[in-house]
């Protein structure tokens, strides 16, 4: 498991490691840039000191225009059961991994889907199709689209 981290490549704040005891995100809210883009996708785990250090750091930069990309299953599973956490920035999430599973062989991983490849209406969710990389079949989602998106049924 490697340490808390984060540094900014080509105007993106990639948030790294373990969001725990000692992190700090001085370099995110001291960042004038607009949008602020900040990535979750290396983030390996987080415990609550991480959770609340995290949301002080998203209440610091309430205020300003954010996009959230890269969202990996832990944190969009946490945002499902807290849905306070990103406050108001939830709905700025613009790509997040969904864990899916091929419908022919037993590849299963999580894949990238940029949030306006999802559709939600009435009739509950559209989601976009993926391609295993191993046999080319329809990949599947291993979650339920209605409880795994559900933060952004809260969106509307
Ligand atoms: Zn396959």
């Amino acid at each position: 498991m490697s340490k808390f981290s984060c540094e900014k490549r080509g105007g993106v704040h990639y948030v790294m490691g373990s969001l725990s005891e000692g992190i700090d995100f001085s370099s995110i809210v001291n960042d004038a840039q607009s949008p602020l883009r900040l990535s979750f996708e290396d983030v390996e785990r987080i415990n609550s000191v991480g959770i609340r250090a995290t949301a002080q750091m998203l209440a610091a930069i309430a205020h300003r225009d954010v996009e959230i990309i890269n969202v990996p299953v832990p944190i969009i599973d946490m945002v499902n059961s807290l849905p306070s956490f990103f406050g108001k920035h939830a709905s700025r999430i613009k790509s997040l991994f969904v864990p899916m599973s091929c419908s022919q062989c037993s590849v299963s991983s999580d894949l990238i889907v940029q949030r306006d490849e999802i559709k939600f209406t009435n009739r509950g969710f559209t989601t976009p199709l993926r391609r295993c990389v191993s046999c080319g079949a329809s990949m599947r989602y291993a979650v339920m689209p209605e409880d795994y998106l559900l933060f952004i049924a809260h969106e509307s």
